[in-house]
């Protein structure tokens, strides 16, 4: 494409520049002459959004969403809609992780709940969008993790979102202590805040320890963490940490989110499992994962919910959760906590599945949880593992690339559930060493 360099000024040549900088890329390919009848430089936007997607295809790492409908009562069984038409697969990377999500307990208590107020809330929670069955869900949030109050948010991501936000903002000269390997929305949150933030060594109270000691005690310090890391599946010292923030005078924000429903006697995570739930300031779960429905939630005292309630704009400017959520996500945790079965079937299925894989030298990565990540260790070979588990065995395991893992680690993340029985997990570890042999993927060192 020719490029009219002569027709621009330095000045806006530089500008442009400076606009286009953070997309790495040259301004020159995206200049042409004015289209919509107005002088001066504009850019083709077309073929900027285009060359961005190639650069990602080129990667590997375009993300292709599998088709799926799933069946209420055949998971993790369901139709996948691939370009060869619908055929039957078996889903191995759902976070539906204890299969709740067709669970008829919840179900019917969304029929009911359906039935009896309709299909939306109406409105913010401040204005008529306040349902019986949020606060009859709060209130078994609360109960879940010990806590004086809770507060639900349309998904996990915006309650880290928000509340980080909030807290961090509220607190004056706030610093906050972040887990590395933190999820995005809590790194999100934090920046929102515009409070000081330092990196902590993922699972590190030592390095947690010598951050918090430049810091005068009574400066106002949030240290975040989460208690499941669900890429690799390691845990955090919840304990340990806890000693080092309140050696140091800082309060505590978990995202339980990776352990809610499936840790702890009663589901209320690796906190209640551990006995640290009462030294954390704030509980942060989903109801999108082990609950098997939607939304997000925190839990802490009153005073601290009732802050991010009041203050947090991502909480007050949106409309609440729909009731018949809210009804089947309280079905769920009340379901949960009597549960203790479903989370020791749990916990056996992921071992079970370790140990096959273990067995049969496929590189398992080292998790002490459900999580079950197989290291592949390159971006476009993953997705071809994954392509061929479909195509050749019917089997669905989203590949996971850049930016949700470093660059060298991609792999494919396995959520084995209780409803994944010894046929399908046979069945998985056959397909999974023929796509190993197939594109030669490294294997453990015998
Ligand atoms: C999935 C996830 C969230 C977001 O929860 P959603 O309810 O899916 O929005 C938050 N934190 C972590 C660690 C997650 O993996």
């Amino acid at each position: 494409m020719p490029l009219l360099r002569d027709r621009f000024d330095c000045v806006k040549v530089a500008g442009l520049a400076r606009m286009f900088r953070f997309a790495g890329a040259s301004t020159k390919r995206y200049e042409r002459s004015a289209p919509y009848g107005v002088k001066g430089p504009s850019m083709d936007y077309e073929l900027f959004f285009r060359d961005r997607i190639a650069g990602l295809k080129q990667e590997g790492r375009y993300r292709v969403f599998a088709d799926l409908e799933r069946h209420a009562s055949k998971f993790p069984y369901a139709t996948f809609h691939g370009p060869n038409g619908p055929r039957e697969v078996v889903v191995w990377c759902s976070n539906d992780y204890l299969g709740m999500g067709q669970h008829p307990v919840v179900l019917s208590a969304m029929h009911e709940a359906l039935d009896k107020c309709g299909a939306g809330a109406g409105g913010t929670r401040n204005i008529s969008g306040t349902n019986h069955y949020h606060v009859l869900l709060e209130q078994e949030l609360a109960d879940l993790h010990g806590k004086e109050a809770a507060l639900l948010f349309n998904s996990g991501y915006t309650s880290n979102l928000a509340a980080l936000g909030t807290l961090a903002r509220l607190l004056p000269h706030c610093v906050v202590f972040s887990d590395a390997f933190n999820h995005n929305s809590m790194i999100v949150g934090i920046r929102d805040s515009g409070a000081e933030k330092h990196i902590f060594h993922h699972n590190s109270p030592a390095d947690l320890d010598r951050l918090l000691s430049q810091y005068p005690k009574d400066r106002p310090k949030l240290v975040a963490f989460e208690s499941v890391y669900s890429m690799d599946g390691d845990i955090a010292p919840i304990g340990e940490i806890c000693d080092v923030a309140e050696k140091h005078g800082a309060m505590t924000y978990i995202d339980e989110v990776h352990a809610v429903g499936m840790y702890g006697p009663r589901g209320g995570g690796v906190s209640e499992r551990d006995g640290q739930a009462h030294r954390l300031t704030v509980i942060e779960g989903t109801l999108a994962k082990a609950i098997g429905t939607q939304g997000g939630y925190i839990t802490g005292s009153a005073a601290v919910v009732d802050c991010v309630r009041s203050f947090a704009a991502s909480f007050i400017f949106s409309s609440s959760l729909a009731p018949a959520v809210a009804a089947g996500a309280r079905a769920s945790i009340r379901q949960l906590k009597t549960s203790p079965e479903i989370r020791e079937r749990h916990q056996e299925r992921a071992a079970t599945l370790k140990r096959l894989l273990r067995e049969h030298g496929l590189p398992v990565m080292p998790s002490v949880s459900h999580i079950v990540p197989l290291l592949v260790g390159d971006a476009r070979l993953c997705k071809q593992a994954s392509d061929q588990l479909m195509e050749r065995h019917n089997i669905y395991i989203q590949p996971i690339n850049y930016p949700t893992v470093p660059r060298g680690t991609e792999r494919l993340r396995i959520t084995p559930t209780p409803l994944h029985g010894d046929t399908e997990m046979n069945h998985l570890v056959d397909a999974l060493l023929d796509v190993w042999s197939r594109l030669e993927i490294r294997k453990l060192a015998a």
